[in-house]
């Protein structure tokens, strides 16, 4: 039998209005923390949520409602980590997670955008946060594939 793996995700507030393609694109061309999942392995999102803004006022609820439907594990999406600054809160949402509604945390989701790489370089605000891009920065490719201020990025959606 194929084992369907169950995930929520919780995305910045401060992109309340994304439509999530690159998380979306990301799970099913496995890229990102997903590339440790094999392709014939199903995964189904069973929430999508923002935070509910600083210091993040669904905390609370949304991971334990995504616990209640089925999730296994909850990813705080890359945006977490691509805004200015990144999460100052990351590390008590993580905590919280884990030790209070008892599911693991894998921070981030799509492979981090060149554009966002290079503007962090820029602004230096990315110290300390080594250990949570960890899995979505070391990707040269990726981070090409997801930047969408490329000229020709909608054309290499296929
Ligand atoms: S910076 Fe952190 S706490 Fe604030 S809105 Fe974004 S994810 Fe939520």
């Amino acid at each position: 039998m194929i084992r369907m793996v169950k995930v929520g995700i919780m995305i910045c507030d401060r992109n309340r209005t994304c439509v999530g393609n690159k998380c979306f694109k990301s799970i099913i061309e496995r890229d990102g923390v997903f590339s440790k999942y094999a392709k014939d392995e199903p995964i189904e999102v069973v929430g999508w949520m923002a935070c509910g803004g600083c210091p993040g006022e669904r905390l609370e609820y949304a991971p334990a409602d995504m616990k209640k439907y089925g999730a296994e594990v909850i990813l705080l999406a890359s945006c977490y980590l691509a805004g200015y600054p990144p999460c100052p809160y990351i590390k008590d949402h993580k905590t919280f997670i884990e030790n209070y509604v008892g599911l693991p945390v894998v921070i981030g989701t799509h492979p981090m955008p060149q554009n966002y790489i290079d503007a962090h370089a820029k602004a230096g605000d990315w110290e300390g946060c080594e250990g949570y891009l960890k899995e979505i920065v070391n990707d040269p490719e990726g981070a090409h594939k997801y930047d969408s201020t490329r000229e020709d990025y909608t054309e290499s959606l296929g």
